[in-house]
């Protein structure tokens, strides 16, 4: 079971990832198959059931594209 749980509003993202940096576990990465609404790529989770809640990549993104939930 994840420990936390993170929603990304995709069409703010610009791509900038350093929110990628930030997690310890190395969670995120750019989707290199696809494109927002801003013609970005965005920001996603490849291993979801690792994140443990820790709000570093909402912290810092500058664009407050992230929200955590801790479960
Ligand atoms: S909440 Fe923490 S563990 Fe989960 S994706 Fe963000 S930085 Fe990584
Ligand atoms: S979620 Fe925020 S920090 Fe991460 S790539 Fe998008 S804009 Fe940059």
């Amino acid at each position: 079971m994840p420990k936390g749980r993170i929603i990304v509003d995709v069409d703010k993202c610009k791509g900038c990832g350093l929110c990628l940096d930030a997690c310890p576990l190395h969670l995120l990465e750019l989707a290199n198959d696809t494109v927002n609404k801003k013609g970005y790529q965005p920001m996603r989770i490849h291993t979801p059931e690792k994140c443990i809640g820790c709000a570093n990549c909402a912290m810092m993104c500058p664009d407050v594209v992230i929200t955590v939930e801790k479960l």
